[in-house]
């Protein structure tokens, strides 16, 4: 074996989690059907209650992209927002009581679930969308964000896609989901409370920290533009796993000015027909990892989209001990999008 290949752990600059880079793990014989990543497949149901015609199949829509002079909850929309129809937190129940020392604690799902319906054609993969359309995606997560944090008994709000079943996707047509919540997730808790405490330590930012060795390093590097970087991630959870962040100190996304929003689209559509090019159209999630609502401008927080493609299986290792094995180099990885980006 050469060194190359020689297993390594990794820790996350961010979190501190620990990975293993195990190169080698791709040789081992695999017998089990179902087990390599295939292309990924839509959970499709007829008709599509997303697609246009079939409004009244959502509840009324609180957000939409809409041609003047058209009725909301009709056709005529380019984009919409709905709340989910089965969601897993409601704003119509009490928001939670104060934390108590019981150790067996429960509070009303209090929260709003919404659906973002990302285009009016029956599209299920994002890299159909035109730029417009993948900006106005990036938009409509803004201004979301921006009216739901004028709530003050929510603290927080997910916004993630799933593409494909394989990722979590119950319907093909292409959308994303927005789950607002009166507590902040354990991973965005983790990585403000490891990020404060690394501003502590050296007085930067570790976003900006790592944006700037990345740049100068370059091998990890997939695509940059004026404002945004996307690279592997260093110690990935998958392989391919990717990071887009903004190259200046942005601590809220909803601070994306509508020209952040065009290049942001433009940039991270590239690196996705790249991912489809070298993986063959993995199923994948990407989220949004900005500060909580109404926390100001964090010097330590530094908002970035993760994109997490499901080229393989979590075992035992990964869900009992929260430790990944990942069989491709995150600098292999990189080299590999790189020559499969199109054309800009
Ligand atoms: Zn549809
Ligand atoms: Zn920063
Ligand atoms: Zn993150």
């Amino acid at each position: 074996m050469n060194m190359k290949d020689d297993p390594q752990l990794r820790r996350d600059p961010v979190t501190g989690r620990w990975v293993l880079i195990a190169p080698q793990r791709a040789q081992r014989p695999i017998n089990l059907p179902g087990h390599a990543p295939t292309h990924r497949t839509n959970g499709e149901r007829h008709p599509c209650p997303f697609c246009p015609g079939q409004e009244a199949d959502t509840p009324n829509e609180v957000y939409a992209v809409r041609d003047t002079g058209t009725a909301p909850d009709g056709p005529g929309w380019h984009l919409r927002i709905v709340p989910n129809m089965y969601p897993a937190v409601r704003p119509d129940v009490d928001a939670p009581a104060p934390a108590t020392a019981d150790l067996f604690v429960t509070a009303p799902a209090f929260g709003t679930a919404e659906v973002l319906i990302d285009c009016a054609q029956h599209y299920d993969d994002p890299t159909q969308l035109s730029d417009k359309q993948f900006a106005d995606v990036f938009r409509a997560y803004r201004a979301r964000m921006t009216a739901l944090a004028a709530d003050p008994r929510l603290a927080h709000v997910s916004v993630f896609k799933n593409v494909g079943a394989e990722a979590g996707a119950s319907l093909g047509h292409l959308h994303s989901q927005m789950i607002a919540t009166p507590v902040v997730p354990e991973l965005l808790r983790t990585e403000l409370s490891c990020a404060a405490e690394h501003f502590g330590r050296t007085g930067r930012c570790v976003f900006c920290a790592l944006v700037r060795d990345e740049l100068a390093d370059g091998a990890r590097v997939v695509a940059r533009s004026e404002r945004f970087v996307i690279v592997t991630a260093f110690a990935p959870r998958f392989a391919y796993e990717m990071w887009l962040l903004p190259v200046a100190h942005e601590p809220r996304y909803e601070a994306l000015t509508d020209y952040g929003a065009d290049e942001l689209a433009a940039l991270l559509k590239r690196v996705l027909v790249a991912l489809d090019r070298v993986q063959n159209a993995p199923a994948y999630n990407w989220f949004l990892h900005t500060s909580p609502l109404r926390t100001g401008e964090l010097p330590h927080y530094h908002w970035h989209l993760e994109v997490l493609p499901r080229t393989a299986r979590p075992a035992g290792l990964e869900w009992g001990f929260g430790c990944h094995i990942t069989t491709v180099a995150p600098e292999q990885a990189a080299a590999e999008l790189r020559d499969a980006l199109p054309k800009s």
